[in-house]
């Protein structure tokens, strides 16, 4: 494994080395690596023959299968630059990628076809579209096998940011963003993932985010069996657990959340379960606690961002201890991975003082596409700026508070979000929250606070401001909470804060009493 280096290469090499292993399960479809090799040259061969040339953008507009990986491991064989697509985005949301991108083809699912057919009037770079239920005629018969000469600099994804805080910018990453961190673990004589032959691992997170497409690769470098579901649904994930005997999974939070609705999943469900990756946003003590009940397997928390390759810094499986004092740790840096946190003058602060997380890693992205401006206020004398407020304690273990544009400021104070919503979810009625900052006469702004109730339970304001009273200071106790059934969440889990600010000027009525 550690020669692999790029993306062809592991295709390459467990094509011939593995290739009666089944590399991807998506539904009732299987393939193996000899297939997916065989099946990635005849597409790559056809990129070639359709004009794509090497740094050219490949966009993939579809939701997860097979098709995805075939074109990603083709994308890297033509040396093309694969650019998902979530297709969950509004056709204005789609054209801003594809014509940012400047992609030359673009495959599309069925279902999304005629809204690409009406974007392509306007995307002159744009030369063809090919439906994915026909991409087998297209590719046609030609598998003869590429020798790519694209090195671990060569670009060969380009992941377009959330975006949360603004525009999504496309970053530009190398074969290196997905295999830096293996490889430094490796050297440092550390496996934190500690793949095995028979594991069968599960793609949580959908490939058009950093975290689906990195964990995808890592699986498909350790030449194991990887499966994908096209829409994340929490009782059908469960029973593919328990079906598939999945040993290993990434997930995002909010997906846990998903696994662990009424009716509740049994244990022997997980039996076969042996790790779960997860990150991509905060996770609230109460939630990560009934996960470690519930599946029963080692837990390791993964933080990090598109820009730097999905994973900087881990929260290893021994700190996942229910009451323990790095519950709320995000992780410490992998090796050859530097963190350090500056205050609002850029200074570099001491242990446990919050500020904004830098970081600096060998898998940084090389760009964010067309956007040399924003791409040098990010990466600044090759550090990471991430946006992220946080500390770093005694020992190096990062605590990521929250955004650090969604610090709430009450008199002064900062609040961060995710603390408040810890210390709600821990109420007994109480699922998951919320806090948003609202404006106050006042204080300037005061934490306003979405929950959702557990099935069947209510809650007052009264009851949850005792609850509060001894867990946090008092200017962080939210001034109003509000019901709500479920929480806008984006695809990768994130809590969409603008929608619930939009919704607490729309409801100034539903206080809770
Ligand atoms: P945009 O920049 O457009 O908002 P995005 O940042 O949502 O897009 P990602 O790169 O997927 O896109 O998300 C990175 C962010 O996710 C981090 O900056 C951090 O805020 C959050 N995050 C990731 N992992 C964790 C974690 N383990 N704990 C808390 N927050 C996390």
């Amino acid at each position: 494994y550690p020669q692999l280096r790029t993306i062809h290469d592991v295709i390459a090499h467990h094509g011939r080395e593995h290739a009666d292993h089944v590399a991807i399960i998506c539904e009732d479809r299987r393939l193996t690596y000899g297939e997916l090799h065989n099946l990635s040259n005849r597409t790559a061969n056809a990129m070639h023959r359709s004009g794509v040339e090497a740094g050219d953008r490949v966009c993939f507009l579809g939701k997860e299968s097979e098709h995805y990986y075939d074109i990603l491991f083709a994308c890297a064989k033509a040396g093309a630059v694969l650019t998902p697509v979530n297709w969950r985005l509004k056709p204005a949301e789609i054209h801003h990628i594809l014509h940012d991108s400047g992609a030359t083809l673009l495959f599309a699912d069925d279902e999304f076809l005629d809204m690409a057919a009406t974007l392509k009037e306007d995307l002159p770079r744009l030369r063809r579209i090919v439906p994915l239920p026909a991409i087998a005629d297209w590719r046609g018969t030609d598998d003869t096998e590429l020798h790519a000469v694209f090195g671990e600099e060569h670009p060969v994804a380009q992941v377009y940011t959330s975006g949360t805080t603004g525009n999504p910018k496309g970053a530009v990453l190398a074969h290196r963003s997905f295999f830096a961190i293996k490889h430094a673990l490796a050297n440092a004589g550390l496996d934190w993932i500690d793949w095995r032959p028979e594991d069968v691992s599960l793609i949580g997170i959908p490939g058009f985010h950093i975290g689906g497409l990195w964990w995808a690769v890592q699986g498909f470098g350790a030449g194991i069996t990887m499966v994908s579901v096209p829409v994340f649904a929490g009782h059908k994930v469960v029973r593919l657990v328990r079906d598939l005997g999945i040993t290993t999974a990434c997930l995002v939070p909010a997906q846990m959340q998903m696994m662990l609705a009424p009716p509740r999943p049994r244990r022997e469900d997980f039996s076969a379960l042996r790790k779960i990756v997860y990150g991509g946003s905060p996770i609230s003590e109460s939630l990560l606690g009934r996960c470690i009940e519930t599946f029963d397997c080692e837990f390791a928390q993964i933080y990090g961002l598109t820009e730097c390759g999905n994973t900087a810094v881990c929260l290893p499986p021994a700190q996942h201890v229910p009451g323990g004092p790095r519950m709320q740790a995000a992780g410490m840096p992998y090796p050859g991975v530097e963190v350090k946190v500056l205050d609002d003058d850029g200074e570099p602060v001491g242990p446990g003082v919050v500020g904004e997380v830098c970081l600096r890693s060998p898998a940084l992205m090389l760009e964010y596409w067309g956007l040399p401006e924003a791409t040098a206020s990010t990466v600044v004398d090759g550090w990471l700026v991430t946006g992220d407020a946080g500390y770093v304690d005694e020992e190096g273990f990062l605590f990521i508070r929250d955004r650090v544009k969604d610090t709430i400021i009450v008199a002064g104070e900062n609040v961060y979000p995710a603390e408040i919503e810890n210390a709600v979810a821990a109420h007994e009625a109480v699922l998951e929250a919320a806090a948003v900052g609202v404006p106050n006469e006042h204080w300037g702004e005061v934490v306003h606070c979405f929950v959702v109730p557990r099935q069947g339970e209510t809650v007052t304001t009264r009851q949850l401001v005792a609850f509060l009273r001894n867990r946090i200071a008092d200017f962080k106790i939210p001034s109003s909470f509000e019901l709500i059934d479920t929480l806008p969440r984006n695809p990768s889990g994130k809590i969409l804060r603008r929608e619930l600010r939009e919704r607490f000027w729309q409801h100034l009525d539903r206080r809770v009493a």
